[in-house]
């Protein structure tokens, strides 16, 4: 249904209907689980033939949506429709799902890197991501510099022969800095090196870096895709060329593939996205609005604020703004923020975001990363806008922030 450019909808009726045929499913409106490992053949002549096919060929021929399915760790016919969907929400040619953000995070790196390669990041990424880059793929003689990167020079200026990754996350994690993904790509195109960006925080209903010519996209798809706080999923999608190279050596190799019940979930999930994301930035919002002028917070760091000092480039890549946003208090201690959180009656304390609930955690950044002092340790609170009422959460923050 609606495979072809020419006739491709909008993004909400894509996620209602794209990849999706229920005539091959008894007409079932939602397709089943196809919980199994394995997919058999009637002759040994069947299988063998369709090892020899173009994989690309049989989706054509089958119209686009079945093709040879063998084993669950390669293809599951349940994955698969979440796969093209989030693919086409993204304008990517091909999409891979994980059993987790981290799964599809380190799968695109590894697709990115050798042994002598060199990386340019973000200071503000997200902290697995950091570890990943910093301490673990050392062992491997990959070497990574951190750049504040809100100005795209800062890529430039770090570039080496050997730099082949140039990573973002757009917007970063706790301060919600921003990159210019259009100006990193065309960088990393001179250099001849690929570029990734973590969307997780906009999620594809607010922001497609494909269009500003980055080469893949990932996803923690445990936040805004799925959505209810009930699975852990990742995505990564990019050109045909470099995903079906991703889907045989990352994916298979590695094989943290998505669990098709999880698929299912995460199908689920996406149906409501477009509605969860206007109530989240409808909420966010107000709230970062209303925070700025209360007289307990020092800032708020949301790229949804008009004189955000990043105001332009969320502009320029950003059709609307997420649930998460960040404050520093007056009292810019452990305790205050401790104290905040542990007050609150709605937002629940937890490490996660993207969920229908909203939550908060004190956390915690090195001031050299944001570049300050070094040895300072700054607090924020990080706070996820979840799809309760308004008046509820601010209630609830106002009571939780007062000084009695
Ligand atoms: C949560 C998160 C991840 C990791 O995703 P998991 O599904 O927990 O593995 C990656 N990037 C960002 C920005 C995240 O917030």
């Amino acid at each position: 249904m609606f495979d072809r450019d020419q006739d491709r909808p909008h993004f909400e009726t894509l996620c209602a209907h794209f990849a999706e045929d229920p005539s091959k499913f008894h007409g079932a409106v939602i397709p089943p689980i196809f919980q199994n490992s394995l997919f058999t053949f009637p002759t040994y002549e069947e299988r063998a033939t369709n090892y020899q096919l173009d994989p690309t060929e049989v989706e054509e021929a089958a119209g686009g949506i079945s093709r040879f399915y063998d084993y669950t760790r390669v293809t599951n016919p349940t994955t698969d429709i979440v796969e093209r969907k989030i693919a086409a929400l993204e304008g990517a040619e091909m999409a891979r799902c994980f059993a987790s953000g981290m799964g599809a995070i380190s799968a695109a790196i590894f697709s990115c890197v050798r042994a002598g390669a060199h990386v340019i990041a973000p200071q503000t990424v997200y902290g697995p991501t950091r570890q990943l880059l910093q301490d673990y793929l050392k062992r491997f003689q990959v070497s990574v510099t951190f750049v504040d990167g809100a100005d795209s020079a800062d890529y430039e200026s770090a570039l080496r022969p050997e730099t082949t990754l140039l990573y973002l996350e757009s917007p970063s994690t706790v301060v919600m800095r921003q990159q210019d993904l259009e100006a990193v790509a065309q960088i990393a195109k001179r250099q001849g090196a690929a570029t990734i960006c973590d969307n997780s925080w906009a999620s594809p209903y607010f922001q497609n870096p494909i269009h500003f010519g980055v080469d893949l996209v990932v996803h923690s798809a445990t936040k805004y895709l799925g959505g209810h706080s009930d699975i852990v999923a990742g995505v990564v999608v990019g050109s045909r060329e470099r995903m079906q190279r991703l889907a045989m050596e990352e994916c298979c190799l590695l094989g943290a593939t998505l669990d098709p019940f999880a698929a299912w979930l995460l199908l689920r999930g996406i149906r409501t996205l477009p509605v969860r994301m206007e109530r989240h930035q409808q909420n966010a919002k107000a709230i970062a609005l209303w925070l700025r002028e209360h007289p307990a917070i020092a800032e708020v760091y949301y790229p949804g604020l008009p004189d955000d000092p990043q105001a332009s480039l969320t502009a320029k890549q950003l059709r609307g703004t997420s649930g998460l946003l960040s404050v520093r208090l007056k009292r810019p201690t452990r305790e205050a923020a401790a104290r905040f959180v542990n007050r609150l009656r709605y937002f629940q304390i937890g490490c996660s975001w993207g969920g229908f609930e909203s939550l908060a955690l004190p956390m915690a950044l090195p001031a050299e990363r944001l570049g300050g002092t070094p040895g300072e340790t700054l607090w924020f609170v990080r706070l996820h806008i979840g799809q309760e009422h308004l008046e509820d959460l601010q209630k609830d923050l106002d009571q939780a922030l007062r000084e009695d």
